[in-house]
C-alpha cells in the first residue's frame, strides 16, 4: 500500500495544490478528497478521475469537494468507467449535493439527475467502518469551524496498512490535543492539519500550537495543509519541523509505502 500526496497546501495556496490524497492498493486508487484543482494534481502525477474508484470525503470546504463536478461529469460520460463510490459520514450528503454540486450536475442534455446518477453513494453513522479492499477504514469527528450554534460535520480517517501501520489523518481541524489524545497516541503516522501563517483563522491548528505536543506524538506526525509560506522556504521549514520534534512537512507529489 502507499499513499501519494497529490497536494500538501492550503485551500488557497497558489505554489501547492490541495491537501488531496491517493491511498493505492491492490492497483486500486481512494482518493481522500478532491478538491477545485484535482485534475491538475491528478494529471501532474500521470492520473486522471478515470484512474479513481472510490472517494473519501472529510467535509465540504472546496479544498475537499470542490473537484467533485470533474469527477461526475467525466466519469458519467465516459462509457466505459462504471460509477465511482462515494463514501463519506451520511451528514455531509445532503449537503454535498444540494448546496454544493447540484447547480452544476442537475441537469444534462434531456435529463435531470441526482447524486445517485453519478456515484455510488455509502452514507455512513460516525461508528460505522467502511472496507476498501480488505482494509476497515473508521471516521474520526474533528472540530473544526464553529459558527456559534455548531460545529460543521468534519470527519477524519483510521486505517491500519496490511504492513501494520496506524495512520491517522486529521482532516481540518482545530488545535484540540484532549480530543484526538486517543487517536494521537495510537498512531504511527499522523497526517496533521497545519497552519503556518503567523494570523491565525482559529479554524486550524497552527505550526505554534502544534509544537507544544509531546514528542511522542511528533515524531509521527506529517505536516500538510500549510500556507505558501512553507513553499517559499521548504528547507527553513522543514529544519523548524525536525527541530521541534516532528516527522516533518510533506510535499506535493511525495509518497510514503506503509
Ligand atoms: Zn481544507
Ligand atoms: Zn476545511
Amino acid at each position: 500500500m502507499k499513499l501519494l500526496f497529490l497536494g500538501a497546501g492550503s485551500a488557497f495556496s497558489l505554489k501547492n495544490y490541495q491537501p488531496n490524497l491517493i491511498i493505492e492498493h491492490n492497483g486500486k486508487r481512494l482518493l481522500v478528497d478532491a478538491g477545485g484543482d484535482i485534475r491538475f494534481s491528478l494529471r501532474d502525477v500521470g492520473l486522471s478521475s478515470n484512474d479513481i474508484d472510490t472517494v473519501y470525503i472529510t467535509h465540504l470546504h472546496n479544498d475537499h469537494i470542490g473537484g467533485m463536478e470533474y469527477i461526475a461529469f467525466t466519469t458519467y460520460f465516459n462509457p466505459n468507467k462504471g460509477k465511482p463510490r462515494i463514501f463519506c459520514h451520511k451528514l455531509l450528503v445532503e449537503d454535498l449535493w444540494s448546496h454544493s454540486l447540484k447547480g452544476g450536475l442537475s441537469s444534462v442534455q434531456g435529463k435531470i439527475l441526482n447524486i445517485y446518477d453519478y456515484f455510488d453513494v455509502h452514507a455512513l453513522n460516525i461508528d460505522d467502518e467502511f472496507e476498501w479492499e480488505g482494509i476497515s477504514f473508521s471516521m474520526v469527528s474533528a472540530i473544526h469551524v464553529f459558527n456559534g450554534y455548531s460545529t460543521i460535520p468534519t470527519f477524519g480517517l483510521r486505517f491500519v496498512s496490511p504492513a501494520g501501520n496506524k495512520v491517522f489523518l486529521t482532516s481540518d481541524t482545530q488545535f484540540t490535543p484532549d480530543h484526538l489524545a486517543e487517536h494521537y497516541k495510537e498512531a504511527d503516522i499522523i497526517i496533521q492539519d497545519c497552519e503556518t501563517t503567523p494570523f491565525r483563522t482559529e479554524v486550524h491548528a497552527n505550526f505554534d500550537d502544534l509544537k507544544t505536543l509531546p514528542d511522542s506524538i511528533k515524531k509521527n506526525m506529517l505536516l500538510w495543509h500549510y500556507q505558501d509560506n512553507v513553499v517559499s522556504n521548504f528547507e527553513e521549514w522543514q529544519n523548524k519541523a525536525h527541530e521541534n520534534g516532528f516527522r516533518g512537512f510533506v510535499s506535493k507529489g511525495e509518497v510514503i509505502e506503509l
